[in-house]
């Protein structure tokens, strides 16, 4: 299968988020954090008016899950998932809200710490990982997909398994070189501490498998 091209805005950010201009790299964890926990936050407020689905808190939750084995990163999350469709306009496509607020702001302050406040979205994942796969089953959906990207050059979707309903992200975390280390994205306590840091306040229990499952 060949791959789609992003539009020409998001290729610009993922452009820049794949260069790391940005110094504080590990802004991508709130980021995808933050999604989520928006995710679960859907599938919260339809059980509230949707009688035939039922919001027990223990099923919800965002589970973090660093493999230095094969060097990847999974963020597990139980919310409302994304369809075919969706993986194709979300995640092909920069979203309203965070990135480009961000970029739109960046532009006028060119300040280094900017990073710190705005969303930068999704594609910040790609200044830690040189390859992104997104697994997602959506709660109207039987059918599982697999988003995949290694950057600018496009991401592919195909059809695949998963069992619960939700979205499972894999970060394929860059090999250290010259200067740049990337090994601490895969050491629990620094996992820990960028948590506590940014995503202290999130509603949902975040949890931790160190066992690679
Ligand atoms: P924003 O969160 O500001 O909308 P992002 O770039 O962070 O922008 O995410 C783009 C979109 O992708 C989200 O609005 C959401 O629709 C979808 N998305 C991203 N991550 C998830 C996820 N884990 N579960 C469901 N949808 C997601
Ligand atoms: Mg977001």
């Amino acid at each position: 299968m060949g791959k789609i091209q992003f539009q020409a805005e998001s290729k610009r950010l993922l452009e820049m988020m794949i260069n790391s201009i940005y110094s504080q790299k590990e802004v991508f964890l709130r980021e995808l954090i933050s999604n989520a926990s928006d995710a679960i936050d859907k599938i919260y407020y339809k059980a509230l008016t949707d009688e035939n689905l039922i919001f027990n808190k223990e099923d919800y939750f965002i589970k973090i899950v660093p493999n230095k084995k094969d060097r990847t990163l999974r963020i597990i999350d139980t919310g409302i998932g994304m369809t075919r469709e969706e993986l194709e306009t979300n995640l092909g496509i920069i979203a309203q809200s965070g990135s480009l607020a961000f970029k739109k702001e960046n532009e006028i302050k060119d300040g280094h710490d900017i990073i710190g406040q705005f969303g930068v979205g999704f594609y910040a994942a790609f200044m830690v990982a040189d390859v992104v796969t997104v697994i997602s089953k959506a709660l109207e959906s039987d059918q599982a997909y697999k988003w995949e990207s290694e950057g600018a050059d496009g991401y592919t979707i195909v059809p695949s398994e998963k069992d619960e309903v939700g979205t499972e992200i894999i970060l394929k975390i860059k090999e250290n070189h010259d200067e740049e280390s990337y090994d601490e994205y895969l050491d629990e306590y620094r996992l820990k501490a960028i948590i506590k840091k940014y995503s202290d306040f999130i509603r949902y229990p975040i949890k931790m498998d160190i066992t690679g499952k």
